[in-house]
């Protein structure tokens, strides 16, 4: 009879790791099944789940009949449901979560994926922001986890997220908060006696975006606190976006129990940008703020700042004072003097422009020749050189390599690269004026 009234009607909605989640069909059954089942439950739950486990429980409003879960998703839940969660088994006070306002709380309109640079090295993670950010807590992405160095984008995407989702009414109630600041507010609100509106303030999103993670390493109570904020959140199909300088693994000083939970939805890198992207970020940014950067500048800075995104911008902000502050002409001298302050081991793109000239120069023939149809002994060798360095020094196809030098076909270079490997095994003195040559090219730079 017992079993009949009070637990045929309970419906299991999930159960992830040690964490079972049941619907039950009011509040006064909870409160029943609380008081005069919790032990049996408990008993039960940690034999055939082991220890550990906790129950949560999903109570289907009276004022909205309850459909059945299984199929209905997330959505049903959070608009016809309280919540009650207990943890373990200690009823919490119930949180309404309809009719409450909009809310849009800490984002930065001035990120966007419209100035989000696509590359190689943000794809994964700008795709999986895209999709959340159009249906935040109806993709498995939950919760989406950023990971990568400092300066990769990972603060902009959640903006650009954030912004994006609250534009297209997606999310009515989203809030953008760094760890350090949840840390700090929490804190506060201990001290001030006010942790229920803490908590109830961000168990109350529909999309919360929670950025720098590991600064939450070694401060237990607040990992407590946010620990059942996103359980709380999780449960009711809300939308949880997350960052880290490191994978969510190999987080130091964090609760395991909260590790797990940040692995259970997807964990998108952020790599350092390729070429290709850092060149199309600098013309991004030159046109966003109306100025004119010359091609070979654009190349230049691309070539030598690669560790990240943040310091590319710096070099575009110091070279565009520089210019103005010191009435030059933005060009790779300027560039040279901005980034010999940020850059250790300055490069200069090299062209096959140079190399020819540098090469001729050496053996004293005009550059013309090298493109001429000529066979001369002493050309010959000055072109196979030049092409065998142009191979060496620069990243230039061999096709490209071969137009440079009267459109000659890329098995000519081929060739002429086995010809001065040859030179190089047979002829010391050949080998001294390679050497020779490259120091010049070197010095060149
Ligand atoms: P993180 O949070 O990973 O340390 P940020 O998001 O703060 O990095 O990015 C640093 C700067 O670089 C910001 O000004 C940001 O707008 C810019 N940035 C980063 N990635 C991109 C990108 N893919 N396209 C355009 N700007 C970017
Ligand atoms: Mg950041």
């Amino acid at each position: 009879m017992s079993f009949k009234t009070w637990f045929q009607p309970i419906v299991p909605v999930r159960l992830i790791e040690k964490d079972l989640t049941v619907q039950v069909p009011s509040q006064f059954f909870y409160d029943w099944l609380e008081e005069h089942y919790n032990t049996l439950l408990h008993n039960t739950i940690t034999a055939v789940i082991g220890e550990t486990s906790s129950l949560f429980y999903i109570v289907t409003s009276e004022e909205h009949p309850s459909a059945p879960l299984a199929n209905s998703g997330f959505d049903l839940v959070s608009t016809t449901i309280d919540f009650v969660r207990t943890q373990p088994f200690a009823p919490h006070v119930p949180l309404r979560t309809e009719n409450l306002q909009s809310i849009r709380s800490n984002f930065n309109p001035r990120y966007t994926f419209d100035n989000f640079i696509k590359g190689d090295c943000n794809q994964l993670a700008r795709a999986a922001a895209l999709a959340v950010a159009n249906n935040p807590g109806g993709t498995s992405f939950n919760p989406l986890v950023f990971y990568g160095g400092t300066g990769l984008g990972k603060t902009h995407l959640m903006h650009a997220l954030g912004n994006h989702a609250a534009t297209n009414g997606k999310a009515k109630r989203i809030a953008y908060v760094s760890s350090e600041k949840f840390t700090v507010d929490f804190v506060e609100a201990i001290q001030g006696d006010k942790v229920k509106e803490f908590s109830s303030f961000y168990r109350s999103m529909d999309l919360l975006v929670v950025d720098d993670i590991q600064f939450f390493s070694g401060k237990e109570k607040t990992q407590d606190n946010f620990f059942h904020t996103f359980n709380a959140l999780y449960q009711l199909g809300k939308q949880i976006v997350l960052s880290s300088d490191v994978p969510p693994k190999e987080l130091r000083g964090l609760d395991e129990r909260l590790i797990s939970r940040f692995q259970c939805g997807l964990t998108a890198d952020i790599q350092p940008p390729d070429l290709e992207t850092r060149i199309a970020i600098l013309q991004k940014k030159s046109e966003e703020n109306s100025l004119e950067l010359p091609s070979n500048v654009v190349d230049f800075i691309a070539a030598n700042v690669k560790k990240n995104i943040r310091e590319l911008e710096g070099c575009l902000i110091s070279l565009f004072a520089r210019a103005s502050l010191e009435n030059r002409e933005i060009g790779i001298d300027l560039a040279k003097d901005v980034l010999r302050v940020i850059v250790n081991d300055l490069r200069v793109p090299l062209s096959i422009d140079q190399i020819q000239k540098i090469v001729c120069e050496f053996f004293d023939i005009p550059v013309d020749l090298l493109r001429a149809k000529t066979r001369r002994q002493e050309v010959v060798i000055a072109r196979q050189t030049a092409m065998f360095l142009a191979k060496e020094l620069t990243n230039s196809s061999l096709k490209t390599i071969g137009l440079h030098f009267g459109g000659r076909d890329h098995s000519t270079v081929i060739h002429a690269c086995q010809a001065v490997e040859e030179f190089l095994k047979t002829d010391g003195v050949y080998k001294q004026h390679l050497d020779q040559i490259r120091r010049k090219i070197e010095l060149n730079e």
